[in-house]
């Protein structure tokens, strides 16, 4: 399994609502918002196959014109093998 950034925008009038589906979804502790620095955006990491999967995995109310990132920490010894270029 891979790890997604899930990425969900919302306007700025439906912040309530949509925490409140989230809520409702029992998954508000896995959000993260923008909304109390102006991005009205939420951010989940979902654990996935794919980026479809990783789309499909969040609550329907986050599926709009969101987008899932494969992201990675690179650890100590990948970097440091890395030669200069
Ligand atoms: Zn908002």
């Amino acid at each position: 399994m891979d790890r997604f950034l899930v990425e969900s925008p919302h306007d700025p009038g439906d912040c309530r609502k949509v925490v409140k589906n989230i809520y409702a979804q029992g998954y508000l502790y896995n959000c993260d918002w923008g909304c109390k620095g102006g991005v009205h955006k939420a951010w989940v990491i979902i654990e996935a196959e794919n980026q479809k999967q990783a789309l499909w995995v969040v609550p329907p109310i986050l599926r709009t014109n969101a987008t899932a990132t494969k992201i990675v920490k690179f650890e100590p010894e990948m970097v440091e093998e890395w030669k200069d270029e």
